[in-house]
């Protein structure tokens, strides 16, 4: 047998001890969130109607690194450290001079980063004395991790499904119910916003939102719940990150080039921020390549804009590419990638040239899935398909450059869910829907009057 290491591995106490916070080595006053009515920045009193004060402090946190409360890690010990592999099978099939790394987030109870976010969010929600927690999922993988989440710490859990996943993806829903959440199909009769949007049989993320926010503002002892976007979040993520280097130094080296999906940002964030750091501080040389659907292209096609967080209107206006906060993008199976907007912090980064972008359709995306599920086993989530997808176009280009470019990216969650894609990409009747000129005019038409960002 072979010596090759496939697998890096961590012991439990390697768990991270701390969250990396990136805001104090960027340059520069970051720009604040503006009130939706006044226009005005927006404080921590702005936030305290739908989150714990515990996560307004880290949402803006000046600190470079926050402690993790232990019995957070504690619970993080269920599944962390993840496994960092080599995708020798990978490389070899590609035929490529390139050491390609992946970090497999995908071994967490809902299958996917997502926990690592949901667990302390409860935590710090369960003491402030909060007793539910009220959400909305698209494709299923947030409210499956904030159920989880819930359940260890006891929370009641509601979640509001957009209607057509609700219909595609019943496992999910089981999974949910296991952990004692309550699961609505949206639009429901339970709220006005959902009555008001009947009409809308198949639903939508933004009327789920509407729904979750209304339920959770009707009660005293509720709060509203975020699983992407926000600084909070990507800091919590950073558990990935910090995991990732401890392992990359078993291995002996170091990556030229991160690469991640991008929905909202967490998980490109939790993976890179880092990594990031290391080129901050010390001068690393490490390229970041963030990948995003053609048909929901938010970083390569976006302009940088105050919007809004949500369809209607509601949350405070973000500094950050969007294409229009009532846009609603093609329904590609990357449930998780289709959202308007992305996490104020990275956009900040692709804008100052750190971060670079890149967007692929849905044929190549799983195609390029399908290549790594016959060398390596693992059925990615479609999300991360994308960040295969470029870590092809980076092996490939290694191999005409004739470099052993060292590459990681990450597999933030599989694809066991998500079969009914496959089905459609097999029997060759995905399309491959892309954001149009037409588009972009329509969001720029309804973009809401804010300052000009410099
Ligand atoms: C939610 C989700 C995403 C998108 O969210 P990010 O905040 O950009 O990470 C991507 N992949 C998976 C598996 C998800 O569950």
């Amino acid at each position: 047998m072979s010596d090759q290491t496939v697998k890096y591995l961590l012991g439990e106490h390697a768990v991270p001890t701390q969250w990396i916070n990136l805001r104090p080595d960027l340059p520069g006053e970051p720009l604040p969130p503006l009130h939706p009515g006044t226009l005005a920045p927006a404080g921590p009193d702005d936030l305290s109607p739908i989150f714990p004060m515990g996560l307004i402090e880290q949402e803006v946190s000046a600190e470079p690194e926050i402690e993790i409360p232990e019995e957070v890690r504690e619970t993080y010990r269920l599944w962390r450290p993840t496994p960092l592999f080599r995708a020798r099978r990978f490389e070899r099939a590609l035929d490529t001079p390139a050491h390609i790394y992946f970090k497999y987030e995908g071994v967490s109870a809902a299958g996917s980063h997502k926990p690592n976010t949901a667990v302390p969010q409860v935590y710090e929600n369960a003491k402030a004395g909060i007793k539910h927690l009220v959400t909305e999922t698209g494709a299923g993988q947030w409210g499956s991790s904030l159920a989880f989440a819930c359940s260890l710490f006891g929370l009641g859990c509601e979640v509001f499904m957009v209607g057509s996943s609700y219909d595609q993806k019943p496992y999910r829903r089981s999974m949910m119910e296991t952990w004692g959440a309550s699961v609505h199909r949206s639009p429901s009769d339970l709220t006005q916003a959902g009555r008001d949007n009947a009409g809308h049989p198949t639903g939508s993320l933004g009327i789920a939102i509407s729904e979750a926010v209304e339920v959770a503002a009707g009660r005293g002892d509720a709060n509203y719940s975020l699983g992407s976007v926000l600084n909070h979040v990507l800091l919590h993520q950073t558990v990935i990150g910090q995991e990732a280097i401890a392992q990359m130094e078993l291995a002996g080296e170091m990556p030229d080039v991160v690469i991640a999906c991008v929905g909202g940002g967490s998980n490109f964030g939790g993976l890179a921020i880092p990594f990031l750091r290391r080129v901050l501080r010390d001068g690393a040389r490490t390229r970041f390549v963030a990948a995003e659907p053609a048909a929901c292209p938010t970083l390569t096609r976006g302009v940088y804009r105050y919007d809004f967080g949500d369809t209607a209107g509601l949350t405070p206006l973000m500094p950050m590419y969007t294409l229009g906060h009532d846009f609603v993008p093609a329904p590609v199976h990357a449930g998780g990638l289709r959202y308007h907007g992305d996490s104020p912090l990275l956009c900040g980064l692709v804008r100052a040239g750190l971060v670079e972008a890149r967007a692929y359709r849905q044929n190549e995306i799983f195609e390029a899935a399908v290549r790594f599920a016959r060398t390596q086993g693992l059925i990615p989530a479609p999300e991360p398909a994308h960040a295969i997808r470029a870590t092809i176009e980076e092996a490939e280009a290694a191999r005409e450059a004739g470099e052993e470019r060292v590459i990681l990216f990450g597999l933030c969650g599989h694809g066991n869910f998500d079969l009914g894609a496959y089905d459609a990409y097999l029997a060759g009747t995905l399309e491959d829907p892309e954001f149009s000129e037409a588009d972009m005019d329509a969001a720029l038409a309804r973009l809401p009057d804010a300052p000009a960002i410099a």
